[in-house]
């Protein structure tokens, strides 16, 4: 069974994913890091995201629906987390609507990580992350061994562009107009869950964990 992780940005989904898959028979699939990726090679998926992931806006349905569809028919047999993915309602009926075409896992539960906006800022404005391997540091309470090298794999530790202070509002105001309506979306559907994500990794971890199979 696959889950959903959602929740503003900042909230801790990437790091829990991360630790999910290591642990786990399940794997991980951010739209985020699909698009980083693709904007890193450039390709065209990744010139047609850019201007929004530099943005902080939503890259439009569309594109994103299209790039997961593509994914889970090639992986039918696969038990993914969904990081940021979806991000809107149209996102959720559609990723509902594939899977049940295609016949993928289903969707088991959708995990809210709820976190006060104020931290949701100091995580974001501190954070950075390894460009090979995505780990994720904080300047303040994760800092590389080394300044800008990974500890796990030595590769490049940066600050994305979007975690600049000036496109954190943006992304938190597309959180809240877009997003946070899927609390409602998944309660109606009898699927939702909210876990406090502001204390522990390893606590937190675990409270997740109750809902991976
Ligand atoms: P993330 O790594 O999840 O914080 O995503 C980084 C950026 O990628 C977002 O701010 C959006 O620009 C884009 N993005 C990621 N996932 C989605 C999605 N499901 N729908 C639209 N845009 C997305």
């Amino acid at each position: 069974m696959s889950i959903v992780l959602f929740g503003p940005p900042g909230a801790g989904k990437g790091t829990q994913s991360q630790l999910l898959t290591d642990r786990n028979t399940i794997k991980h699939l951010s739209t985020g890091d699909l698009f980083r990726k693709a904007m890193g090679e450039g390709s065209p998926l990744g010139l047609e995201a850019k201007s929004y992931v530099d943005a902080g806006k939503l890259v439009p349905d569309t594109v994103t629906i299209g790039l997961v569809r593509e994914l889970l028919e090639k992986n039918i047999n696969t038990d993914y987390i969904f990081d940021g993915f979806p991000r809107t309602e149209n996102q959720a009926k559609a990723l509902e609507e594939m899977i049940s075409a295609i016949n993928a896992k289903p969707i088991s539960r959708a995990i809210f990580l709820e976190v006060d906006e104020k931290i949701l800022v100091d995580r974001l404005s501190g954070r950075r992350v390894c460009k090979n391997c995505n780990a994720v540091y904080h300047i303040q309470s994760k800092p590389s061994k080394v300044e800008g090298v990974c500890d796990l794999c030595g590769g490049l530790v940066y600050q994305r562009k979007d975690d600049g202070v000036d496109v954190i509002s943006t992304r938190l105001k597309a959180y809240e107009e877009n997003t946070k309506p899927l609390k409602k979306y998944y309660s109606d559907v009898g699927l939702f869950t909210s876990i406090n994500g502001e204390g522990e990794t390893e606590s937190i971890y675990k409270n997740i964990k109750k809902f991976v199979q």
